[in-house]
């Protein structure tokens, strides 16, 4: 288990690009952890992020329209799981294949896993923004425009 970064230290002027390596950042987020500090505990429901880093106060959320990433990983994620099933169903059981199991399970996991992999997905477009923009870490602002 990663300890978190013990977050903003009064003083310490350390650049959060400077604390992780791309790698430590993306294997944060994969696993549903904070990718600038390491802290877990980042659900505010089942399927919602919270808004904020609850140990270094990051918002998660850098702009409007930020979470169409995040789709783009959901939509990867259970496709790849759906290629990986009808695989390994069909290596299973060639060469007498059982495609109505196959249809019926694999309809079950394209309507069930979107639900899992959502919050998961978002912290992992997160780690895969800051793994090639650690610039955006240093950011709290999060280039949010409007009073709303
Ligand atoms: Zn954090």
């Amino acid at each position: 288990m990663p300890t978190p970064d013990p977050g903003p230290v009064p003083g310490d002027l350390t650049p959060w690009a400077a604390r992780s390596t791309r790698g430590q950042r993306v294997k944060r987020a994969v696993l549903g952890r904070c990718a600038r500090c390491g802290a877990g505990d980042l659900g505010a429901s089942f399927l919602e992020l919270k808004d904020e880093c609850p140990n270094c106060g990051w918002t998660f959320e850098r702009e409007e329209g930020y979470w169409v990433g995040a789709m783009v990983v959901l939509f990867a994620a259970v496709e790849g799981l759906y290629v990986a099933f009808l695989a390994v169903g069909i290596l299973a059981w060639w060469p007498e294949v059982h495609w109505n199991v196959l249809l019926w399970a694999g309809l079950a996991l394209n309507a069930t896993a979107p639900f899992l992999l959502y919050r998961w997905s978002k912290t992992v477009w997160v780690g895969l923004h800051v793994a090639f923009s650690p610039q955006e870490m240093d950011s709290d602002t999060a280039g949010r425009t409007g009073s709303s």
